[in-house]
């Protein structure tokens, strides 16, 4: 309970300041009246609200050609799939149809760091095929990996 109050407290904590950074930004624009405190808090709950919904396993880089991300909405996505012909996503709900799509792109000779594959096959151990509401557990497990093991 009290764990609870916490987050709460630092929940309306991050919001006050957001809201005064944000407040401050927009005064020196000379925009300061365009919004209301209201219209600013619900606009920062918001942001705040999609920021816990997503969690990236691997973004673009020098030794990946691909971006894999989970989203409550949708499930797994592969953004700006190099196995599409036209530039888009490829979506899937199931944590093994991802890893499936990882081995194609392994197969056309795309950079994939097989670490994105261990972390999804790890969860399909832990917590199934279904890859939304798995999130949190995925999460959990990078926290403790910067702090202590357990298990
Ligand atoms: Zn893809």
């Amino acid at each position: 309970m009290g764990e609870h109050l916490e987050a709460e407290d630092r929940r309306q904590e991050y919001a006050s300041i957001t809201l005064r950074l944000v407040r401050d930004m927009l005064d020196s624009m000379g925009k300061g009246d365009l919004y209301s405190d209201d219209e600013l808090r619900a606009m920062i709950a918001t942001a705040r609200h999609k920021e816990q919904r997503t969690m990236s396993y691997i973004r673009f880089s020098s030794v990946s050609d691909v971006y894999v991300y989970q989203d409550i909405d949708f499930g797994l996505r592969c953004c700006g799939c190099k196995l599409r012909t036209s530039l888009g996503s490829w979506d899937t709900r199931s944590r093994r149809a991802m890893v499936e799509h990882l081995a194609e792109h392994i197969e056309k000779g795309h950079k994939v760091p097989t670490d994105v594959c261990e972390t999804l096959l790890d969860e399909i151990r832990e917590c199934g095929d279904d890859s939304p509401g798995a999130m949190h557990l995925a999460q959990d497990r990078r926290a403790a990996e910067t702090g202590s093991k357990d298990g």
